[in-house]
C-alpha cells in the first residue's frame, strides 16, 4: 500500500471543465448524445488524454474505449471507468466524472512512478444513457456478450439513424473484439444521482448492488376523430386511455411500497392537434426494484391494468419490451476494496444500492465488480444543476485510486 498517495484535485476539476465545454448548451449544461458530433469530440479528447498518459488505446467494435497501462506481471488487469455520453440536457458529472477520475488515478500513478502488479485499464463505454439508441448500457451489454454485436450495430435511433452507420461516421468502429480484455475486477466511480449521501452528510457510498429495471413502450390505438362532433360515449380516445395507465403507475408504487419506482418519461400523441381526439399514443414506462420478484409483480400489475383499460375504453394496446435489467449484487472482494479504501482515507461511508442503471451492473454479470458513489447535491442529476462538492469529487477519486491499488496488487 501507498497510504499517502493522493490525486490532484485541481487537475481533475480542470479536465471536468474542459470536457464540459464539449457539447455545452447556451442555457447551461451539456448535451452529448451517443455517437453525435459532440460525442465524437469528447471521445477524441479522451483518447488524446489517454495517449498523453502513455496508455495504449484500444477501441472495440461497438466503440468502447480502453486505455491500458501495463502491469509488472501479465496477470488479468483491473478495469475502471464509466461513460462519457450524456442525456439530452445534462450536467457535467454523470459518467464523465468516473472516466476522468480514472484518468486522474493514472496521472497520479505516473507522476509517482508507481507500478502495479496487474495492468490497469481505463474504460469508457458506448451509449450508456440509452437516450438516442433505446438500449441503455449498450456498450457494456455487448462487452459481456448479452447483446449480440450485429444487433447493436443494426439498432435504430430515435432520430432514425443506424447505430453502426453513426459509429463508422464518427470513426469509432474499432477492430477489437468486445470482451477481449478480461478484467480481474471492474470498478466504477459515479455521482449518486440520488439524495441519500447528501442528506446523511456522508462522503462515500460503498455500492453493494443495483436495482432491476424494466423499460416498456406502450402503444395505445384508438380512433382519431373530431373533438366537437364525436359524442363522449362514442369515442375511442387513446389519450384518455394513456392518461389512465400513467395515473395507475402511482397505484403500483403504493401497492408495492418502497423502493418500487414507476415513471412515464416520454409520451407522444398522434395527430397531436387541439381539436382532434388522439388516435394513437406511444409512451414509455420505467419500473425499478432491487428485488426480482417485486419487479415482476409490478410489471404483472401494469399488464393486468392494461387489459382493464382496453375493455373500458375500446382501444387496442400493444406493449413493446425495450429493456429488462436484472437486479445485481456486487462482488464482496471488490466491495471490500472500496470499503477499506474509504476507511483508510478516514472518510465517512455507508453501504448502498444504486437506483440507477450503470455499466458496472452489466460487467458484474461476468466479472467481479462494484461501485463507489459520491454525494449529489439535493440528489439532482440528468440536469444542468447536477453538482457535487469539489472536495467530494476528490475524495471519490482517492477512494477509486486506493481501491484500484488494493486490487491491482492482489495475486
Ligand atoms: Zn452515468
Amino acid at each position: 500500500m501507498t497510504p499517502r498517495l493522493r490525486i490532484n484535485k485541481v487537475r481533475l476539476l480542470e479536465r471536468l471543465d474542459e470536457m464540459a465545454r464539449i457539447g455545452a448548451l447556451e442555457a447551461g449544461g451539456v448535451s452529448r448524445l451517443s455517437l453525435t458530433d459532440p460525442d465524437k469530440q469528447a471521445r477524441d479528447q479522451l483518447v488524446r488524454w489517454m495517449e498523453a498518459l502513455n496508455l495504449t488505446v484500444q477501441i472495440d467494435r461497438v466503440g468502447n474505449i480502453f486505455g491500458i497501462r501495463p502491469g509488472q506481471t501479465g496477470s488479468l488487469p483491473v478495469m475502471f471507468g464509466s461513460h462519457i455520453d450524456t442525456v439530452s440536457v445534462a450536467g457535467k458529472l454523470d459518467g464523465t466524472y468516473g472516466v476522468l477520475a480514472a484518468l486522474e488515478c493514472i496521472a497520479t500513478l505516473n507522476e509517482h512512478n508507481k507500478q502495479t502488479l496487474r495492468p490497469l485499464v481505463v474504460a469508457a463505454f458506448t451509449n450508456e444513457e440509452g437516450v438516442r439508441y433505446a438500449s441503455g448500457m449498450l456498450g457494456s451489454a455487448v462487452y459481456v456478450g448479452e447483446l449480440p454485436i450485429e444487433q447493436a450495430l443494426d439498432m435504430r435511433g430515435v432520430d432514425g439513424s443506424r447505430f453502426g452507420d453513426e459509429l463508422q461516421r464518427i470513426g469509432y468502429a474499432g477492430p477489437m473484439q468486445p470482451g477481449a480484455i478480461e478484467p480481474y475486477a471492474y470498478l466504477e466511480l459515479h455521482i449518486e444521482q440520488g439524495p441519500v449521501l447528501d442528506r446523511a452528510g456522508q462522503t462515500i457510498g460503498v455500492v453493494e448492488g443495483v436495482t432491476g429495471i424494466t423499460w416498456l413502450e406502450i402503444i395505445v390505438i384508438g380512433a382519431a376523430n373530431h373533438a366537437g362532433t364525436t359524442p363522449m360515449d362514442m369515442r375511442r380516445d387513446a389519450g384518455l386511455a394513456a392518461a389512465k395507465v400513467i395515473t395507475y403507475l402511482r397505484e403500483i408504487t403504493a401497492a408495492l411500497g418502497e423502493p418500487q419506482r414507476a415513471t412515464c418519461g416520454r409520451l407522444s400523441f398522434e395527430p397531436n392537434a387541439i381539436n382532434v381526439i388522439p388516435g394513437r399514443v406511444a409512451f414509455t414506462v420505467d419500473l425499478r426494484n432491487p428485488e426480482p420478484s417485486d419487479l415482476r409483480r409490478a410489471e404483472a400489475m401494469l399488464r393486468e391494468y392494461l387489459q382493464k383499460v382496453v375493455a373500458e375504453e375500446g382501444v387496442k394496446i400493444e406493449v413493446r419490451d425495450l429493456e429488462h435489467v436484472q437486479p445485481v449484487r456486487f462482488d464482496p472482494l471488490v466491495i471490500g476494496a472500496v470499503e477499506r479504501a474509504a476507511r483508510r482515507l478516514g472518510l465517512s461511508y455507508r453501504p448502498m444500492i444504486s437506483g440507477a442503471g450503470h455499466d458496472a451492473q452489466l460487467m458484474a454479470h461476468k466479472y467481479p465488480a462494484a461501485m463507489i458513489f459520491v454525494p449529489s447535491r439535493d440528489g439532482i442529476s440528468h440536469n444542468p444543476a447536477e453538482y457535487t462538492d469539489p472536495n467530494d469529487l476528490a475524495h471519490g477519486a482517492n477512494v477509486l485510486l486506493h481501491a484500484v491499488l488494493d486490487l491491482a496488487t492482489r495475486h
